[in-house]
């Protein structure tokens, strides 16, 4: 495996590479990358010069940008205000919009099951006040920002052992201050794979901050170019510090691609 780089000209170099590609995808995750965290995700919104960059990209020939998040799709469009016609893949790729259509895939059985988890898991958030339960189409997450790391761990715990009572096929999968329990298995890996083929892509540029976007950066390959933002293991082959250096890999793509 290549080894993650931090240098800004190799990261440079391999932009403008990349930005040469016949059919190109730009792939986003939203929180952590394009977004600075906040303590109330409904609060947040892209960084200025980020969105600026990914519209550019949107309106680039032969360009196709995704935002691919572990946010519900409803809650990922709203954040975001993005355009109608720019692809939208939510819940870690259960959901999608693609070309203004939504497309749910949740069988009758995993809709019961995501209702039994929740019931389950919204018992435990009682337990705890500071410890917030999202409900998502797919599942649950159980966000533990607010409170200390013992609590955070005691939660969790409480969490996972309600959550497979409920439900023993429960998924679980941890991020940052975030559990979530789910019933698909669909990997953020998953949706880039069928991007790629969706778009006929020849060339992927993928960002992301979190442990669930090392699934992404598992599926690609040598011509495709992942970004990891801020520290962590990572399988992706260039690293930046935060959303605002992301600012200017975004900038520096919009201009090669716009004028190639
Ligand atoms: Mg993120």
């Amino acid at each position: 495996m290549r080894e993650t780089t931090t240098d800004e000209t190799a990261i440079s170099a391999a932009l403008e590479t990349l930005a040469a590609a016949p059919r190109l995808i730009v792939a986003l995750d939203f929180d952590g990358t394009l977004a600075p965290f906040a303590d109330d995700p409904s609060q947040v919104g892209a960084l200025p010069g980020s969105w600026a960059a990914v519209l550019t990209l949107h309106r680039a020939k032969d360009t196709e940008v995704v935002l691919v998040s572990g946010r519900p799709l409803g809650s990922l469009a709203s954040v975001t205000h993005a355009p109608e016609d720019m692809a939208l893949v939510g819940s870690h790729g259960v959901e999608w919009r693609v070309d203004g259509h939504d497309e749910a895939t949740l069988t009758e059985d995993e809709l019961r099951r995501v209702a039994r988890i929740g019931a389950a898991l919204d018992e435990v958030g009682e337990r705890y006040p500071g410890v917030v339960i999202e409900h998502k189409p797919a599942g649950h997450g159980v966000h533990t920002r607010r409170v200390s790391a013992e609590v955070a761990a005691q939660a969790n715990a409480d969490a996972s052992r309600a959550a497979h009572d409920a439900d023993p096929d429960v998924l679980e999968r941890g991020g940052k201050d975030i559990v979530e329990f789910a019933v698909r298995h669909v990997t953020k890996g998953d949706a880039i794979a069928r991007l790629r083929e969706l778009h006929g892509a020849d060339a992927v540029f993928f960002a992301g901050d979190d442990v669930t976007d090392e699934d992404a950066f598992r599926v690609l390959g040598d011509g495709d170019v992942g970004v990891k933002i801020g520290p962590g293991e990572t399988r992706a082959g260039y690293r930046i510090a935060d959303p605002a250096a992301l600012t200017g890999v975004l900038k520096q793509l919009a201009r090669a691609r716009a004028t190639r």
